[in-house]
């Protein structure tokens, strides 16, 4: 059985992450490109067909003040076969006490269906009537307003938006942007036009939530590794050598959307090589 759902602290702050589906990918399509021998010891794997971990989840924020969500996952579907958690993102949100009117906003690292999907619920309904929902602004016009993006889920991550557009909801932003004294949004595009990561200050302590700029932790060692889903390779890189660099300087635990739950690690570099230690949730 897969974790579907872990919490830890970071300052003053509650952190969860929900999963909204426990799955398996096959690491070709992550590391698209890559020398087979090369990437399955990177992975720590036996076999070069061996599957690795998959996870599409949300983070759930609590700090004194406010409660947010990092991303609104899947969304609501049908069961899928080898997925745990399928769908249950608001299962474990209200496992953790927590209702969908709590939710004082939302942030997304970018518009693809699976960071999308719980914007609104079974019944097409806005999930979160409470929440403004921030996006960056290249992200939503690339989706929202310009003719020439043919993404073949363009239309269904439109409707995802449109009530909440309706409804004043959405606010965008331009660069790298501070939502409130916590949260960062870090502009790092390329996986799509306008994604952005989460870089999340409380105390002395740093969180960054790297959305799909990795989503392998890997990802963040091998900068150059892309999976087959990013839109520009170049600025995917030049993204990922950013994020790297800041969470490097911040010493910052990193944790990502689409990694196992609770997957935690800190990035330290020598020499121009990265390394990942991860961090034993048991101790
Ligand atoms: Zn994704």
């Amino acid at each position: 059985m897969a974790k579907v759902t872990g919490t830890f602290q970071i300052g003053d702050l509650q952190i969860s992450q929900l999963s909204d589906g426990a799955t398996f990918r096959d690491p070709k399509i992550l590391f698209d490109g890559v020398d087979e021998l090369e990437r399955t010891k990177a992975l720590g794997l036996e076999n070069i067909s061996d599957l690795i971990p998959f996870n599409f989840s949300s983070f759930l924020v609590e700090s004194p003040t406010s409660k947010w969500l990092v991303d609104t996952a899947y969304g609501h579907r049908d069961p899928e076969p080898d997925t745990e958690s399928c769908a249950e993102l608001l299962l474990r949100l209200s496992e953790k006490g927590v209702e969908p009117n709590d939710i004082d906003f939302v942030v997304h690292s970018h518009l693809h269906y699976d960071h999308v999907g719980w914007n609104l619920n079974k019944d097409d309904e806005i999930t979160f009537p409470n929440a403004t929902h921030f996006v960056s602004e290249s992200e939503f016009d690339w989706w929202i307003n310009y003719a020439g993006n043919d993404h073949p889920l363009k239309e269904k991550v439109q409707a995802k938006f449109k009530p909440l557009i309706d409804n004043n909801q959405v606010q965008t932003f331009v660069g790298d942007y501070k939502v409130n004294e916590y949260l960062t949004m870090i502009y790092a595009p390329g996986h799509t036009p306008g994604h952005c990561v989460q870089l999340i200050d409380s105390g002395n302590e740093s969180l960054m939530i790297v959305g799909d700029a990795a989503h392998h932790p890997q990802h963040l060692v091998h900068q150059n590794w892309h999976p087959i889903f990013d839109w520009d390779r170049p600025q995917a890189f030049a993204a990922r050598k950013k994020i790297a660099a800041i969470a490097v300087e911040k010493n910052s635990i990193v944790t990502g959307v689409h990694w196992p739950v609770l997957t935690l690690a800190k990035l330290s570099e020598k020499n121009g090589s990265f390394q990942l230690e991860f961090i034993d949730q048991n101790k």
